[in-house]
């Protein structure tokens, strides 16, 4: 049977006020791997008296005794590394070495974060006046909103909750709607390292509903948001107009530059891996190429080759090089800028029929064949 998961707050899972769920499907088989409740308005309010509340006890806990919590954490993810990497590879198709990655990211961050409890220095300066004494301390700002995607879905969640953590804040969590288990089990690991209850609260739901609740909430203090350059947009434009602070990290058009005194093979798997690695779906991925002239023929011709190479399929078995795309939306819009590369007169190298790795990776899953029509 189905797990139905519920609402993360005041350190428990409790129904949420709308009654309805959604399906978090596996883009490799399409089947479902759990149902997951979907907030209401009034549950981001209860979320976030929560994480009043658990501002209040958090704050007071000196930060190297927060950071015993966090190196707890980091302990528990190093255990459960290869059983968190395998839900990642069900629940968001990349690769299995990628979704240890994932989680190493996350055990590092946790690390990190933990160390910075016996690190948070203020500052002291002199002053032009006798009886006045300069410093700056570090203080947590309250209640912040952490909202994150869904291609890294442990990794960038602990990169935002464990720097929140061990400055003392409290949280509300808003994870990507494809992706809310890893989030719920990050949340469950910290709460099983000895985190106050209330002090990290999930409400999960799309971002148009649930997320611009978040955002929009009068007493959430700061808003950390990875996504795409158009939300992020949005989030900053409603952040002005209560002066909250805002974090953003959005997308990329980023280039790879290869020079004509360039080791080629070298260069060739940088771009191999930039551009197809976690199916193309990093911010970070390879998606222009530029050559030197004197190289442009060889460099394509060998990237060609190695392209056609690559295996496509189940990211849980040692084979494959490339999992699934993460779902249908995200598969026309790579239809889509395909299509508008060649209205602006591109030639499509590979592909075509047996088109685009990613577009491959999908296509290996005969129920996507036919919910794109393909079939
Ligand atoms: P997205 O649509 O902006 O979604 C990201 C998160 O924001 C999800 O949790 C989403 O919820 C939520 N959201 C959507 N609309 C919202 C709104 N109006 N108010 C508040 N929250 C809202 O981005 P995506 O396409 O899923 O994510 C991939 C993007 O992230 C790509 O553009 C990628 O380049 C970028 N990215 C950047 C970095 C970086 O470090 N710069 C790292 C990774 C990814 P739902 O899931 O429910 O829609």
């Amino acid at each position: 049977m189905v797990q139905e998961y519920k609402l993360f707050i005041e350190g428990k899972f409790s129904d949420s006020s709308t009654g309805e769920a959604f399906e978090d499907i596996n883009p490799t088989t399409l089947e479902s791997l759990a149902t997951v409740q979907v907030a209401g308005i009034g549950d981001v309010d209860r979320a976030v008296e929560a994480a009043e509340a658990g501002f209040l006890i958090w704050s007071e806990i000196p930060a190297p005794r927060r950071a015993e919590i966090l190196l707890k954490a980091a302990r528990i993810l190093r255990e459960r590394k290869e059983e968190l990497a395998v839900l990642m590879t069900k629940e968001m198709g990349k690769v299995l070495p990628e979704t240890r990655g994932d989680v190493q990211e996350a055990i590092d961050i946790t690390y990190y974060a933990a160390g910075e409890g016996r690190r948070l220095f203020g500052e002291t300066t002199t002053s032009e006046l006798k009886e006045k004494f300069c410093m700056t301390m570090l203080r947590p700002i309250g209640v912040v909103a952490l909202i994150t995607p869904w291609n890294f879905p442990i990794a960038i969640p602990a990169w935002k909750i464990m720097p929140a953590l061990i400055a003392g804040n409290a949280i509300v969590f808003k994870p990507a709607s494809d992706t809310p288990l890893l989030a719920l089990k990050l949340v469950e690991i910290l709460v099983e390292a000895g985190l106050p209850p209330q002090v990290i609260n999930v409400v999960t739901g799309p971002g148009g509903t649930v997320g611009k609740a978040v955002v929009q909430h009068p007493r959430i203090r700061a808003i950390s948001f990875t996504g795409s350059l158009d939300t992020g947009k949005w989030i900053m434009e409603e952040c002005a107009k209560t002066m909250k602070r805002v974090s953003l990290e959005l997308g990329g058009k980023n280039p790879v530059i290869v020079m004509d005194d360039a080791d080629i093979e070298l260069a060739l798997e940088g771009v191999l891996w930039g551009a197809f690695g976690t199916t193309g779906q990093r911010c970070t991925a390879t998606s222009r190429l530029i050559l030197h002239e004197k190289i442009k023929e060889e460099f394509i011709k060998r990237l060609l080759a190695k392209a056609k190479a690559l295996r496509i399929g189940d990211g849980l078995l040692p084979e494959t090089d490339i999992g699934p795309v993460i779902n249908k939306a995200q598969l026309e819009k790579i239809e889509r800028y395909v299509r508008i590369g060649k209205e602006e007169g591109a030639a499509l190298l590979l592909g075509e029929t047996d088109w685009t790795p990613a577009f491959l990776a999908i296509s290996s899953s005969p129920r996507y064949l036919r919910m794109s029509g393909l079939t």
